[in-house]
């Protein structure tokens, strides 16, 4: 058997709400590239978790399209739909565009367990089945915005909701919060937008019971980041400063984290964030799952990555209907502030071929149609 059609599509979903981080914003709409493997009678489907635009990576949704058509899929088709022989076929890759890269090699992943009927979660061990469902609200106009955001997601039943900040919006909108939500898991992303002589205003924050502050320093900022362990309570987790393997290593060596945010399509997929997350148990770190608007299929693989026993605080594990609308992968299910993972054959049941064909915009197919 081996893989005789590559088809890469670029999907335009909507998003439901604008999300504002210090890196900048998502609004109206999120562009999305996906690949569908397929040999023989068997297919997979990969998601590229590129965000519309370059920045808080350097891949790019539409970008990545035309990098899997043009490049990356031709030099798969002909090959063994195996996951290894597929990472030595586009290793010279992998710097460039990770996330494209790892979105062929979960369609791969995908086929493979789908040839023998076993789900994702049967394949990494998971005793857990279900997460604790985490949201993540952007930046809000005003505090009133936030409290009306945070308290339908509460009402949706959300555990924790997981804030972004940014000097100027910080201590204000989480003191609000905590005080009208005493007992939910709030934590804060900064997204590196401190620098390093404002931890005194960090230090106010340690009052608020937040179970993490993300990403206070710029990605680089490892030593600072280490000074500000040593003075507050809460527990600061990596996340830019986390984006590869070696630096993961670095922020361990470093003691610039309690936790690293682990993002699986970041890291190169399902496989590479399982060997990550052994290393970093056995190092005492914390992990949590870390999401990229994904859709479907890539909040299922994050969703079962997230029942690993390591990650020990509450991920960005909401439905995929969160943020985005059109999304032409079966919803995800959500019920007592837990999110399931999936337990079929694959990584998720396939796309909905109508919904599909509704939001895409672009289509390429390699190999035989
Ligand atoms: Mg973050």
């Amino acid at each position: 058997v081996s893989i005789n059609r590559v088809e890469v599509r670029l999907l335009r979903l909507g998003l439901r709400e604008p999300f504002g981080a210090a890196h900048g914003d998502l609004a109206g709409e999120r562009p999305l590239a996906v690949v569908r493997v397929g040999a023989g009678p068997v297919e997979g489907w990969g998601e590229c978790e590129a965000l519309p635009v370059a920045g808080y990576t350097a891949e790019w949704a539409e970008g990545a399209f035309h990098v899997l058509a043009d490049e990356l899929a031709p030099r798969i088709t002909g090959l063994a739909p195996d996951q290894d022989t597929i990472r030595e076929a586009l290793a010279p890759a992998v710097g460039r565009a990770p996330m494209a890269v790892a979105a062929l090699e979960q369609a791969v992943l995908d086929l493979e367990l789908r040839r023998v009927g076993r789900s994702l979660a049967d394949r990494l061990g998971l005793e857990r089945r279900v997460v604790p469902a985490g949201a993540v609200v952007g930046l809000a106009p005003d505090v009133d915005t936030l409290l009306t955001r945070v308290r339908s997601l509460v009402d949706e039943g959300y555990r924790r909701v997981k804030v972004k900040i940014h000097p100027g919006w910080d201590e204000v909108p989480l003191r609000a919060l905590r005080q009208a939500f005493p007992t939910l898991e709030l934590q804060a992303d900064a997204n590196g937008s401190y620098q390093p002589g404002e931890t005194g205003l960090l230090e106010r924050l340690d009052a608020l019971g937040l179970t993490v502050l993300e990403q206070p320093f710029a990605p680089g900022d490892l030593t600072a980041a280490a000074r500000l362990r040593e003075r507050l309570a809460t527990p600061v987790a990596a996340d830019e400063s986390a984006a590869t393997a070696d630096d993961i290593a670095a922020v361990v060596a470093a003691g610039a984290a309690d936790l690293v945010v682990l993002k699986p399509a970041r890291l190169g997929g399902v496989e590479a964030a399982r060997a990550v997350h052994d290393r970093l148990r056995d190092a005492g770190v914390g992990l949590l799952a870390g999401g990229l608007v994904e859709a479907g299929l890539g909040r299922r693989a994050l969703v079962a990555v997230a029942a690993l026993p390591g990650f020990t605080v509450t991920g960005d594990c909401s439905p995929a209907h969160r943020w985005l609308a059109g999304d032409p992968w079966p919803p995800m299910a959500m019920g007592d502030g837990m999110v399931a993972v999936h337990d079929g054959p694959g990584i998720a049941p396939p796309p909905d071929a109508d919904a599909l064909e509704r939001v895409t915009v672009a289509r390429r197919v390699v190999g035989s149609s």
